[in-house]
């Protein structure tokens, strides 16, 4: 059972706390791009109920649950203190439970499970398509770079400028020879049966290979490993560090330093990484850049997480749209997340629209990175 009967009681209780200020509401980029209120987290919670007596939703319920990018704006906005984001998974658990989640749904977690990432595409020479001869790795160090799938199958050149400037400052990392999906898409739609298993083996793996500290450039990687699979499972023995922590700790201490760069950059912030959203500013300020802000007191997530973007694309483009407009002025939009890049590359390309161009941050500190 992915998530227990205790547990579902105790998040059915938490839904009778609901004040209906409809602050979530406010907050959801899902309710606010289609301006339906029927999409709103305060209706995505009242699902639970008919789900665990396991009566089938109406289609506008149903749809409720799954538009939803699991970004957390409405966890923080809640005045109760209610858990929306593990209500949506409970119910999303349930539905595949029930046999009753999205078709596409079931084919990515299945192409996790059983390819070791979302798209199903062969993984053992993941490494190949990102790793270049210029690259320094040490192949028995115990600090492993784990790039994500979306970089290793979509978005090398991010891979590419993240090593240049770790090389550049004397970390020489290892790749993790068979390096897979974290999960977190099996984790945002409930499946965490199948989860605890996968934490537990890819755990044990990385372990095994006397991995101390990884690395990564994505932000979903950083978050899974670094605490939902103590969750999961157990505390890993290795600790996980986004790689702006690792570009910080070099800029402070003086191993990272930038010619002033001019121009203005809209930042998008990567959902997960909420704690850490003064880096980016920091670093680019520091490169010369001056920052455009493009959310107000949230984030407003980019729209593609947690299977929005296969099973909803226009209501998910709607969303990403949103950060493109809001960067109107500047002159490059950065990103820290891979597959914010993606979605928002993705919808320009569908416009046929040049559009701002869309960089991850690494790209704009090794143009400003002083050699
Ligand atoms: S997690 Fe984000 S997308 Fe999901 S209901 Fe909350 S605000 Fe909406
Ligand atoms: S913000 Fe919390 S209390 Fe207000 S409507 Fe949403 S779930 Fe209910």
């Amino acid at each position: 059972m992915n998530v227990d009967k205790e547990r579902q009681q105790m998040l059915l209780s938490q839904i009778a706390t609901c004040l209906q200020c409809n602050d979530c509401g406010a907050m959801c980029p899902f309710s606010v791009v289609t301006e339906n209120d029927a999409y709103s987290p305060q209706n995505k919670i009242l699902q639970l109920e008919p789900l665990m007596k396991g009566e089938v939703l109406s289609p506008e319920g149903y749809d409720a649950v799954y538009l939803c990018s699991r970004c957390g704006a409405c966890n923080d906005a809640c005045p109760a203190g209610i858990d929306i984001m593990a209500i949506i998974q409970c119910e999303r658990g349930l539905l595949q439970e029930q046999e009753r989640e999205p078709q596409k749904t079931t084919h990515i977690s299945h192409n996790i499970l059983t390819a070791y990432n979302p798209k199903g595409a062969p993984n053992d020479n993941r490494n190949d398509l990102w790793i270049t001869e210029d690259m320094v790795l040490s192949p028995d160090s115990t600090v492993a770079y784990m790039a994500g799938c979306w970089i290793a199958l979509k978005n090398v050149s991010i891979a590419h400028d993240t090593m240049k400037i770790l090389n550049a400052c004397g970390i020489t990392p290892r790749a993790i020879e068979g390096e897979r999906c974290c999960g977190l898409f099996l984790i945002d739609n409930g499946h965490l049966d199948d989860m605890r298993a996968y934490a537990k083996e890819y755990t044990e793996y990385l372990e095994a290979m006397g991995i101390k500290t990884i690395i990564t450039s994505c932000p979903a990687c950083y978050k899974v490993l670094g605490t939902e699979y103590e969750a999961l499972f157990r505390k890993p023995a290795f600790e996980v560090k986004h790689v702006l922590q690792v570009y910080k700790e070099l800029y402070d201490a003086g191993k990272l330093s930038f010619e002033p760069q001019s121009g203005t950059v809209a930042l998008r912030d990567a959902c997960p990484l909420k704690d850490l959203f003064d880096i980016p500013r920091e670093l680019l300020a520091a490169a010369g850049y001056e920052v455009k802000e493009i959310k107000n007191e949230h984030v407003f997530c980019c729209g593609a997480p947690a299977g929005a973007k296969p099973n909803y694309p226009e209501i998910s483009g709607a969303v990403g749209k949103v950060s493109l407009e809001r960067s109107q002025g500047a002159d490059t939009l950065a990103t820290y997340c891979s597959f914010c890049k993606h979605h928002l590359d993705g919808i320009k390309e569908s416009e046929g629209e040049e559009g701002i161009p869309v960089e991850d941050i690494a790209s704009l500190l090794v143009k400003a990175m002083k050699r």
